[in-house]
C-alpha cells in the first residue's frame, strides 16, 4: 500500500454505528502497487499501480450488467468479515481479522479480490490520486450519475468535507449556475469556493434553509445534496428544495438513525424527490480512470482536497482531526 484515505465511513465501525464483523481492518480508500497475483488473476499483474474499489464488481449480476456495478450483489458481504471465498487473509494469533469492504486499506500489505482492483496509469502521483478511490467518484457521481444535474440549475451542498467538496466540483462540472456550499467550518467553505461554489453559508451563523430561500428569491433550490447524514441535515436538504426539487443523501448514515423529520405534505404539494446514492452511482472500473484523466485535463481538482498526511501509527490522531472538522481529506502515507 502507498496511501489510504481517511473517510468518515470507517469511523462508523469504531463508534459502533454500523454492524459488522470484529476485529476488522478498516479503511476503504487506498492506492498501492501489486506485488504478486494468484494463478487465475487476469485483471492486473505485479508492478501495476492500482486503486482499490470498496465495492467489488462481479460483472455478471443484474446490477453489474445494467450499469450499476456500485450495487453489485457481492457488496452485501462487505461488513461480514471473510473474503469472497469465505477465508480470512489477516490473522492475529488464533483470531481472524476481517477486511472492511474486502480491502481494509489501513494496512501496509493487503490481499484483495482481483475484482476490487482497478489498474491506473503510472503517470499519476499516489497523492492525490488516492482520493479517486472513494471521495471523488462518490461526490461527483452523486451529481452527474445519480441526480443528473442539468446546466443552469441551482444547487445546495450541506457538508463540505471529503465527499461534499467533490459534490461542489461536480455541480460546477454539470454547469449549475448557483452552487451554495454549507458547512460549520470556514476553511471548508473557502475550499468550496476554489472548487466552484458561488455562495457559502456557515450554518453556525445562518440557517441553511433560510439562506437557500433568500438566495433563490423564495423559490428554493433545484437540487440539495446532503453529505453529513444526520436526520436534521437531511431534513434541511429537503426543506431547501423548491418545486420539483431533488434531495440526495450521499453521506453514509449511522445504522442507529432511522427517522428523518420531513413533511409528507410538502413532498406532494411541491412534488419533491428524496433519493439516496451509493458510491455516487459511479462505475469504478470506468469512472476511476476517467476521473484521473479529467484531473490531468484540468477538469477535476484533487490537489486542493488533501489537507494533511499522517503515518499509520497516527491514525487515531487523524480520526480525531476528522471528527473535529479539521480535514477536507487526510491521508495515511505508508
Ligand atoms: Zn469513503
Ligand atoms: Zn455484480
Amino acid at each position: 500500500m502507498a496511501l489510504a484515505g481517511i473517510c468518515r465511513s470507517d469511523y462508523h465501525m469504531v463508534a459502533g454505528e454500523l454492524p459488522g464483523y470484529l476485529p476488522m481492518a478498516l479503511g476503504h480508500e487506498g492506492i498501492g502497487i501489486v506485488e504478486t497475483v494468484g494463478e487465475h488473476v487476469t485483471s492486473c499483474k505485479p508492478g501495476d499501480h492500482v486503486i482499490l474499489s470498496w465495492i467489488p464488481a462481479c460483472g455478471t449480476c443484474r446490477y453489474c450488467v445494467s450499469g450499476h456495478s456500485n450495487l453489485c450483489n457481492l457488496g452485501a458481504g462487505t461488513l461480514a468479515g471473510p473474503m469472497l471465498d469465505g477465508t480470512f487473509r489477516l490473522h492475529k494469533g488464533d483470531a481472524d481479522i476481517g477486511q472492511f469492504c474486502y480491502v481494509g486499506t489501513f494496512t501496509e500489505h493487503i490481499v484483495v479480490p482481483d475484482i476490487s482492483v482497478i489498474v491506473i496509469d503510472k503517470e499519476y502521483a499516489f497523492n492525490p490520486a488516492v482520493l479517486v478511490g472513494c471521495g471523488v467518484p462518490t461526490g461527483i457521481g452523486a451529481v452527474i450519475h445519480r441526480a443528473k444535474v442539468v446546466p443552469g440549475s441551482t444547487v445546495m451542498i450541506i457538508g463540505c468535507g471529503g465527499i461534499g467538496s467533490n459534490i461542489v466540483q461536480g455541480a460546477a462540472l454539470a454547469g449549475a449556475r448557483m452552487i451554495i456550499a454549507v458547512d460549520i467550518h470556514d476553511f471548508k467553505l473557502e475550499t468550496a469556493k476554489k472548487l466552484g461554489a458561488t455562495h457559502t453559508v456557515n450554518a453556525t451563523r445562518q440557517d441553511p434553509v433560510t439562506a437557500a430561500m433568500e438566495l433563490t428569491w423564495g423559490i428554493g433550490v433545484d437540487y440539495a445534496f446532503e453529505a453529513i447524514a444526520t436526520p436534521a441535515t437531511i431534513a434541511q436538504a429537503v426543506n431547501a428544495l423548491g418545486k420539483n426539487g431533488t434531495a440526495v443523501i450521499v453521506g453514509l448514515a449511522s445504522a442507529l438513525e432511522n427517522e428523518i423529520p420531513i413533511s409528507p405534505l410538502s413532498m406532494v404539494l411541491y412534488q419533491k424527490t428524496l433519493m439516496g446514492t451509493l458510491y455516487g452511482d459511479s462505475q469504478p472500473r470506468n469512472d476511476v480512470p476517467n476521473l484521473l484523466a479529467m484531473y490531468k485535463a484540468g477538469k477535476v481538482k484533487l490537489d486542493e482536497l488533501v489537507t494533511r498526511t499522517y503515518k499509520l501509527d497516527q491514525i487515531n490522531e487523524a480520526y480525531a482531526d476528522l471528527n473535529a472538522g479539521l480535514l477536507i481529506r487526510g491521508v495515511i502515507e505508508f
